[in-house]
């Protein structure tokens, strides 16, 4: 789960990391309020958007007077976010942080993400900050350095040392970092993160270093260890259909292909997709109903695929092991009674009761193309969905 950069940077600011002051607002009435508790007469505007690369999107500007800062404050509250990573639909910005300007003499990178293959949280460091980090990992990988730390959140001296002398931080600089290295560190183990990326990392004139933006992702497995996190999901930075997904406890991911997909168990959801593509389909989305869905779950999944519009053809591949097949398909039956399925629905059934969920199927009158296996569950649903 993606958290907002002032969510992020509130959690960093009980491990001590250096922030510079900040306010948030989500109405025009609160601007006024906002640049009176920061006491400031500049500062930089953000839309909180779970999405990079606000600032070459117009989602950061840096105002020189309370005039300013106001003008500016109203221009980015409720203003529509195209980044690379938002798709073309975008996001909206519901609250817009306003932040002390900060003199920046250096713009660094620091990332950490968790390396599976090797089952150890990796830091990544980079004097190229600011910029695109992606771009410089592709032109010039040297500029970054790599550095695993350890599960229980712990870094070696040795790598301290490592990561100082490849950034060329000195005296009391380097102090500063390997402090704000070892809390980042436990941060990230502490609250399960997937993500945590500062970007910039910067250097005031003073050789003082700050986190300037902070992106925080939390491992959705985790989250029940979180509840203060848990709390800070913010639905609107979301599909319709993602939300409700949510809501719902599926597994639910929007992709670009036109086959929906209800698939229970993740590891079936991913043989399913890939298949769809070895038969020269495309699909729609990833949804695992999970291994003990409900009727009412199945029916919540149909509904959540067909609510979206590229959706041509639907395949439904269960295996029901712990979930019996005549459950799934008494929740096939009852969805299509609350939805009226105008697209060819492919079903494919195995496992406990699978006799009886197919005759459930037949008797029900509704247009179900049957399938015999997942090969031919999935040739019919490209056959389909290019008709
Ligand atoms: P992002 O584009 O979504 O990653 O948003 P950031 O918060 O990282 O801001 C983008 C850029 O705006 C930074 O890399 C800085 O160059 C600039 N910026 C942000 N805050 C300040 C500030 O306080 N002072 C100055 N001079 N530049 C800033
Ligand atoms: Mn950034």
């Amino acid at each position: 789960m993606n958290i907002h950069e002032y969510q992020a940077k509130q959690i960093l600011q009980k491990y001590n990391i250096p922030i510079y002051p900040f306010q948030v607002v989500k109405n025009e009435r609160d601007i006024e309020q906002a640049i009176d508790a920061l006491g400031v007469s500049e500062a930089v505007i953000k839309v909180q958007v779970h999405a990079g690369g606000r600032g070459k999107a117009g989602g950061v500007k840096i105002a020189k007077s309370r005039k300013e800062i106001i003008e500016k404050t109203k221009q980015l509250i409720g203003m529509k976010i195209v980044t690379k990573q938002t798709g073309k639909e975008g996001i909206i910005c519901h609250e817009v942080m306003i932040t002390e300007l900060s003199d920046i003499s250096k713009e660094y990178y620091l990332g950490m993400i968790i390396d599976r293959e090797r089952a150890k949280p990796l830091l990544m460091v980079s004097s190229e900050g600011g910029m695109e980090i992606e771009e410089v990992a592709e032109k010039n990988p040297e500029a970054i350095l790599k550095v695993y730390f350890e599960l229980d959140g712990g870094i070696g001296p040795t790598e301290l040392e490592d990561i100082c002398h490849f950034m060329k931080w000195e005296g009391e600089t380097k102090n500063q970092a390997k402090e704000m290295i070892r809390s980042l560190c436990k941060a990230f183990v502490e609250k399960d993160a997937l993500i945590l990326e500062i970007n910039p990392l910067t250097e005031d004139p003073e050789g003082k270093l700050w986190a300037l933006d902070a992106k925080f992702s939390i491992d959705d497995n985790a989250l029940y260890r979180h509840p203060d996190i848990a709390q800070m999901y913010d639905p609107t930075q979301s599909t319709p259909q993602e939300a409700v997904a949510h809501e719902m406890e599926l597994a639910y991911i929007a992709l670009e292909g036109n086959i929906g997909c209800m698939v229970n168990g993740a590891g079936l959801a991913m043989a399913t997709m890939d298949l769809i593509k070895y038969h020269g389909g495309s699909p729609a989305n990833f949804l695992d109903v999970g291994g003990s869905a409900t009727q009412e779950k199945v029916a919540e999944s149909f509904s959540i695929i067909l609510s979206d519009k590229n959706v041509k053809a639907l395949l439904v591949n269960i295996f029901g092991g712990i979930m019996k097949c005549d459950l799934i398909a008494g929740g096939i039956i009852a969805a299509a009674k609350e939805i009226d399925i105008k697209i060819p629905l492919v079903v494919r059934l195995e496992g406990t009761n699978v006799e009886k969920g197919k005759e459930l199927l037949k008797r029900s009158g509704l247009a179900i193309i049957s399938a015999n296996d997942l090969t031919d569950a999935a040739k019919k649903a490209v056959a389909e969905a290019k008709k």
